[in-house]
Formats: structure tokens, C-alpha cells, sequence
């Protein structure tokens, strides 16, 4: 697909960042988190909508949210919001199926007030944090 080489989750997806993965998705930290401990489940095909997603890829990314969840509850976050996005209401979005674990959010303040306060990571702080989610699915 053309908007492959500048899909950023196109390049997560063939970098190093993942928490873990299967054969069609990957566990990855959000590059510009509504929380700490934002997580995104990630196809690695680029797809753009999600009726548009293989059911290898649907089953493949329910695993990966379970994995997600698991690891906010042992962060000890029993108040999470499980969505994705898609259509001209979520423009500011990458145009990359893509569906969100966060904790801690009422997601009535997210798409007008919370989405200006957000502030992209930097390449050092992606690091860290998978690292740290890594540690803990080991553990
Ligand atoms: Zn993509």
C-alpha cells in the first residue's frame, strides 16, 4: 500500500518496540500516551479498517488485548477503557487500525481536552517503558 513507508505503526511494527507479538499483531507503548501505561495492540499488516481485518488478525489482536490487561491489572489498575477508532472524527489518528488499553481515563475528556495535552515520547522513553512491560510479562 502507498502510505506504507509513512505509516509510523508500519515502522513500529518492523522495529524493535514490541512488548510481545504473535503471528499478526504486536503488543506496543503508545507514542503519545493518554497515560503512563498506555498500550496499543497493533496489526502488522497495514490495515485501515477494521472490517478490513482478517480473522487471524481479529483473533490475534483479542489475544493481545487479554496480555495487555493482564498487565494493567498486575500494575494494579482495575479501571481500564478498551477502544479503537476510525473515521473522520478520529483525523488527529494514525490511519493504521489500531486499539487502545488505558487505564485510569473517563474517555469523555479525551477527545476534545486530553488529545492537546499529549505529548509524544521519545525514542529512549518507548525503550524504557517496553522494557519495563516486558519485565513484568516475564514475572
Ligand atoms: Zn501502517
Amino acid at each position: 500500500m502507498e502510505s506504507m513507508g509513512l505509516c509510523p505503526f508500519c515502522d513500529i511494527a518492523i522495529n524493535t518496540q514490541k512488548i510481545t507479538e504473535n503471528k499478526t499483531c504486536i503488543l506496543t507503548v503508545c507514542l503519545a500516551p493518554y497515560h503512563q501505561h498506555h498500550l496499543l495492540v497493533i496489526p502488522k499488516r497495514h490495515v485501515e479498517k477494521i472490517i478490513d481485518l482478517t480473522k487471524e488478525e481479529s483473533d490475534d489482536s483479542a489475544e493481545l488485548q487479554k496480555v495487555a490487561i493482564s498487565l494493567m491489572n498486575k500494575l494494579g489498575h482495575d479501571n481500564l477503557s478498551l477502544f479503537t477508532k476510525e473515521g473522520l472524527s478520529s483525523a488527529k489518528t494514525v490511519n493504521h487500525v489500531h486499539f487502545h488499553v488505558v487505564p485510569e481515563i473517563h474517555l469523555t475528556n479525551t477527545e476534545n481536552t486530553m488529545i492537546e495535552n499529549r505529548e509524544v515520547i521519545t525514542p529512549y522513553q518507548m525503550s524504557h517503558s517496553v522494557a519495563k512491560f516486558k519485565n513484568i510479562l516475564v514475572n
